[in-house]
């Protein structure tokens, strides 16, 4: 089919006559330049679009960086995905990605056991171990609460959260949730939740980006920074 497809254009070109003939020409030699770049290439790159962030230029880029590649760091790369996606799993306690049944941060017994801070996905706890600065555990909700999308309570890990608190070790809950409606909603929630079981409960501060300028900011993130602000 694909053969018939090119021998129209080759016709069209042919009828078209010289003058039109060099667009043509150009045309017919992208197409050629794929057939040569061959279908595995495109399949890597289709791939690779399928990552957030990644388009079609990137994808192509990231797809010849692994051709250039010697072979064994090529397979390097897909044994890590293989294995990331046989090995992985969430923690029972607190929804991490673990390798185990619960994961290393509910394992470790020098963090502080009286403090939890909530977030909505797995991901945000790396960035947040990251900042070094929080040593109490984490519970990930696995999303936030958007009742126009039909997400519930019921939709996420709010009663292994509520589990967790009835020990009566806990004594502090620090809501990392978005700053976005979804992630505010889901805070002001889980505040009403836990507050009456006598459990302070927190949410983190938010304001400028590090190396931003104030005259860039908009009005609600100046406003989150001011109600933020701590004394020096
Ligand atoms: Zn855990």
């Amino acid at each position: 089919m694909e053969q018939g497809g090119q021998d129209k254009a080759a016709a069209a070109s042919e009828q078209e006559g010289p003058s039109s003939g060099r667009p043509r020409k150009r045309e017919k030699a992208g197409k050629q330049d794929a057939e040569i770049s061959g279908r595995a290439l495109g399949r890597t790159v289709e791939a690779f679009m399928k990552l957030p962030g990644i388009g079609r230029k990137s994808a192509e880029r990231l797809a010849f960086a692994v051709l250039g590649m010697p072979k064994e760091e090529a397979a390097g790369i897909a044994q890590a995905i293989l294995d990331l996606k046989n090995n992985s799993r969430y923690c029972s306690v607190c929804n991490n990605i673990t390798e185990d049944e619960i994961c290393g941060i509910c394992r470790d017994e020098k963090r502080d056991t009286t403090r939890i801070c909530v977030v909505e996905e797995p991901s945000n706890i790396l960035v947040l171990e990251k900042s070094g600065i929080f040593r109490g555990r984490y519970h990930a909700l696995m999303g936030s609460l958007s009742p126009l999308d039909g997400v519930g309570p019921e939709d996420l890990k709010i009663d292994g959260l509520m589990e967790r608190l009835k020990s009566g070790e806990v004594k502090e809950v620090i809501l990392a949730t978005n700053p976005t409606v979804k992630g505010e909603t889901t805070a002001l929630y889980l505040s009403k939740l836990i507050k009456p079981l006598g459990i302070g409960v927190s949410r983190i501060a938010y304001g400028l980006p590090v190396g931003g300028d104030i005259e860039y900011a908009d009005e609600n993130t100046v406003l989150r920074a001011l109600e933020g602000r701590r004394e020096m």
